[in-house]
This record gives C-alpha cells, structure tokens and sequence, in this order.
C-alpha cells in the first residue's frame, strides 16, 4: 500500500512527463475508477486540458489543468503509472509530444476524481492533516491531536487528519526513530516525546523519499529500495540496528506492528535528560 514516500515518487516521474503538456486524448476503462461519476464525463475534461502543474497532498497526486480543473488521483493498494504498455491498464492518457501514460491497478481499489479547483481544495483539506514535511507540522500542532486519547499512539498517526500520508510501514518506522513504543496511550506522551515523535515521523518519510519508495515485490512500485533499510517494518527476530535487541512484533488494530522491546520500552525506567540536555551534551 503506497504511502507519502512511495506516492511522492509516482508524482516526481509523472510531473517529469505531464507538466507543460496537453492531454490530446483521454481514455478510462473501469468505471470503477471515477464512480460514481461517468468515466467518459471524467475523459472528456480531461481532453484538451494542459497540464500546469503535478502536485501531492497526503496520498493524493493532484495533477491541476489550465482549464480551472483538478484531477486527484489516489494509488490505494496497487494504483500507479507506467510509460511503456503494462499489464492492467485502467486509463490511457496521449500527449501533445507523442508521449502515452497508462494508469495500472492491478486491485482496482484507486480512485479519479476530475473535480474544479475549489472543490478539489476543499475535499483535500477534509481528508488530510498537514503535510508531515511541511511548516504546519509542529509538535504544538500534534501534541494537540494526541491530547486526551486513549488509543495507541501508532493508531493515532495513522489518521490522515492528525498527519497526512503515513500508513503502516512508516508510522512503524517514526516510532522507532522517536524511540516510543507504539502501544502507549496517544495522551501519556509528554512535551518531548511528541517532539521525537514529529522528528521520528519526518525522519523515516525524508529517508522513503530517497530511497524512492519502498518495492515489495508486487510490481506496483519497483524501483524503490527502502525496504533494504527498514529498521523494524518485517524484521521479526532480527538485531535492532540501534541496540541489537531481537525486533518484536505485535497487532495494534489489526495490523503487524515492529517494535524494539528496549528502545522503544513501555516504561521508561527514569525520566530521560529533556530533550535540550539531551541535545547540549551531545
Ligand atoms: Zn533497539
């Protein structure tokens, strides 16, 4: 399942091909894709339309047209762009240059949407929290969204609202680099902790981003190398890189969670230095 590392790649290489071109030919295949709108209806604005600009917000490629349009496009299981012929194609868009860039979804679980701006605007600022790399994302901010919940910290910053593309993978990897256990109540954590926590967060996102994604090995996003770097995410038994403890696993909300049992202890057994004693005796 793509996440902001994996979607923010797919955006880079279409944005390389898309932007500054006009889209001479739109074809969708699956109604599924742009239900409950008609896919021909969906083509037929995106025909003729230049694209100005490829964007990303959370999960969301936003690819925004000269004609006052806005198509959100979200990956979900398998969902992603090729530029040579590929197996389950659902859309095909031809370009001025000659160019052709198919949509394949081997699930079918992804979505277009051909909406105007405004309403594209809107719909993003519904579903998603701010951007994890962007200013708005303070530990003010989260500290905020964690107050008063009982949940599991690592529930918490799955909700797009709270943080915009994190999905398993790497809300398994922040916490690990914030050094918190991912069953902790959201609320208990104190002022230093949820700072740790939003550094976690846009430290493992920042290292998916270079690495281009992560490539499990369905096709759907090969290419990436991130997954030859996951601290804990599937390291069942394996040496923690920081402490050498065996990474554990448990389910938090029905999903395989990795943890280091000693970094990433329940307790921690004194209070640490504060963060600013921490960080002026390094
Ligand atoms: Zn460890």
């Amino acid at each position: 399942m793509p996440e902001l590392p994996e979607v923010e790649t797919e955006r880079r290489r279409l944005a390389e091909r898309i932007e500054g071109r006009r889209i001479v030919s739109a074809r969708i295949d699956d109604a599924r894709l742009t239900r409950p709108e008609d896919p021909a209806l969906a083509a037929a604005v995106l025909t003729g339309a230049c694209v100005t600009e490829v964007g990303r917000r959370g999960k969301y490629i936003v690819v925004h047209l000269d004609d006052g349009h806005a198509l959100l496009v979200h990956l979900r299981m398998t969902g992603g762009f090729r530029y040579a012929p590929a197996t389950h194609e659902r859309a095909i868009l031809e370009l001025d240059d000659g160019a052709r860039i198919a949509y394949r979804d081997t699930r079918r679980f992804g979505t277009w949407s051909v909406l105007e701006e405004d309403d594209a605007d809107r719909l993003l600022a519904v579903k998603n929290g701010p951007e994890p790399l962007g200013r708005s994302f303070t530990a003010v901010f989260l500290a905020g969204r964690l107050a008063g919940r009982k949940a599991p910290v690592k529930a918490a910053i799955l909700d797009q609202r709270t943080v915009a593309g994190l999905g398993n993978i790497y809300a398994v990897e922040a916490l690990w680099h914030a050094r918190i256990h991912p069953l902790r109540s959201a609320g208990d954590l104190d002022a230093d902790e949820v700072a740790d926590l939003r550094d976690g967060i846009r430290q493992a996102l920042r290292l998916g981003i270079r690495r281009q994604g992560a490539d499990l090995g369905d096709g759907a996003y090969a290419g990436g190398t991130m997954q030859n770097e996951f601290r804990v995410y599937g390291r069942t038994g394996e040496p923690c890189s920081r402490c050498g403890t065996p990474i554990a696993k448990a389910q938090v909300a029905g999903r395989g969670t990795w943890f280091c049992p000693t970094c990433q202890a329940v307790r921690r057994s004194s209070r640490r230095p504060s963060r600013s004693r921490r960080r002026s005796s390094a």
